[in-house]
């Protein structure tokens, strides 16, 4: 596994995170050893969902005709 911010070694390691009615919740994700960054599964979803093109030319383009 690579890290995508600093292209470094990452690791497989379980996290805890506190969810409000179920208690502690636990998942397993990457880290790396180098920059600290943290993958996980929910993480690497919404990147993939939220997918963003590059629209901010065309919305200042936008902007700019309407005004
Ligand atoms: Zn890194």
């Amino acid at each position: 596994m690579e890290c995508p911010r600093c292209k470094g070694v990452m690791v497989s390691d379980r996290f805890e995170d506190v969810a409000d009615d179920t208690g502690a919740l636990k998942f397993s994700g990457w880290r790396c050893i180098l920059c600290g960054e943290i993958l996980d599964p929910v993480i690497s979803a919404n990147r993939q969902c939220h997918h963003e093109p590059l629209l901010g030319r065309s919305r200042k383009k936008f902007a700019t005709q309407l005004g």
